[in-house]
């Protein structure tokens, strides 16, 4: 246990957060409601943080310096974004605590070694091969049936960096390498998905856990479209999730949050398909759907206070935003007709305030409640056809 382990960072203290996407601003939004100063770095100074920061510093995922800068006027310091290099964490943690730790972050940020970690500590797993040459690549394709997602083992988030082969393309091994850069991957068997589901799962340096209801997740492309709060799957899936997610925040000794992305098989099992040690897409619902949304969870977990309730209050739905929405058919800028979707019962708005729409990148969403699980979702889709 770190000599920090029992003290709470109390409101007033300045958090500093690694990232200052949409994550990283929602989670700053949270603080301050809290009472705490908050302060981000990001590579772009015009980052979706930035307008609701006391301070803004510039720097890529590997410049130790600019970390240690944000580090130096904060009292915790975590982070909205996984590929944060282990240099910026260890230069942000000479000047204050930093949560996750970098022991665990090391771990995440490697697909090869999470996946080593995962099935190491016994979770389940898919079948998967780490390979490190495209004739490796050729011979786990091969061995795990000619249907595989392969992914490159350092950096990529909504599909990229991945590629699919045997959905009837031509792309074969030899390409498949040279398209993901040479670089060490993960080939894994393509399964028959049932459902997605993801578990969030809070610890406190303290070593308070609390786990969130599992969330049901609607992937097109590889990019979550949408995705509902309680999930809806069988009680006995259910504890299953949660005894997963929070037996791996225990083997971690997390600090912070952790989303555990689930796959539920056609076959009936539950596997893991990665881990993400912060806020996460799929649980934007919370902030309608749970007593306390995952980013005052956040707060509340990095700064060792006493973790939120995270029963239901009532089913909630988020759709994404893409910059799609912004540009018509000829690629022209339009804007969405935010008006209409509004007019939806339920219904709320939430745009990041990024500036330049681009094809599949994630402007906002719209999140919607409901009497059941499925009438949210409804909502949420009836508001987005109407943009
Ligand atoms: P990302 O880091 O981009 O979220 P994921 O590994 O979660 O990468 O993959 C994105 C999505 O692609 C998953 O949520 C799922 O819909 C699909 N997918 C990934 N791996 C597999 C697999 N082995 N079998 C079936 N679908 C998969
Ligand atoms: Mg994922």
């Amino acid at each position: 246990m770190s000599e920090y382990s029992s003290v709470p960072i109390l409101p007033g203290a300045t958090i500093g957060i690694l990232g200052g996407g949409q994550l990283g601003r929602m989670t700053a939004m949270a603080a301050r409601s809290l009472g705490y100063r908050v302060q981000v770095m990001d590579p772009d100074s015009s980052c979706p943080a930035r307008f609701v920061v006391d301070a803004c510093f510039e720097g890529s995922w590997n410049d130790a310096r600019a970390a240690a800068n944000l580090a130096r006027g904060c009292d915790v310091v975590t982070l909205e974004i996984e590929q944060v290099a282990i240099e910026c964490l260890e230069a942000a943690g000479r000047y204050a605590p930093v949560r996750p730790g970098a022991a665990m972050m090391r771990i995440i940020q490697d697909r090869i070694l999470q996946k080593e970690w995962l099935r190491g500590c016994g979770f389940p797993v898919g079948e998967y091969r780490a390979v490190t040459s495209a004739q490796e690549m050729a011979e786990a394709i091969s061995m795990l049936g000619g249907r595989c997602f392969i992914k490159s083992a350092h950096g990529g988030y909504d599909g990229r960096s991945q590629v699919k082969v045997g959905f009837g393309s031509t792309c074969d091994a030899v390409e498949a390498w040279t398209m993901l850069g040479q670089r060490p991957c993960v080939v894994e068997k393509a399964l028959e998905l049932d459902r997605e589901i993801s578990v969030m799962v809070a610890r406190s340096p303290r070593g308070e856990v609390k786990s969130f209801p599992s969330a049901m997740n609607h992937h097109e492309n590889q990019i979550l479209v949408w995705s509902v709060i309680p999930s809806s799957v069988a009680p006995e899936i259910e504890a299953g999730a949660q005894r997963i997610a929070r037996e791996i925040a225990d083997g971690f000794q997390l600090e912070g949050l952790l989303a555990v992305e689930m796959f539920l098989t056609k076959s009936g099992e539950l596997l893991v398909n990665e881990l993400a040690p912060r806020p996460h897409n799929s649980y934007h619902a919370s902030e309608r759907a749970c007593v306390t949304s995952q980013f005052e969870q956040a707060v509340r977990a990095v700064c060792n206070l006493p973790l939120g309730d995270v029963s239901i209050v009532q089913p909630a739905a988020i759709v994404n935003l893409l910059g799609d929405l912004w540009l018509d058919k000829e690629g022209q800028p339009r804007e969405p007709r935010f008006d209409q979707a509004l007019a939806v019962p339920g219904v709320r708005l939430h745009l990041y305030e990024k500036h330049q729409p681009r094809k599949g990148r994630k402007m906002g969403h719209l999140s919607g409640v409901g009497a059941i699980p499925a009438e949210a979702v409804e909502r949420v889709l009836e508001a987005k056809a109407r943009l």
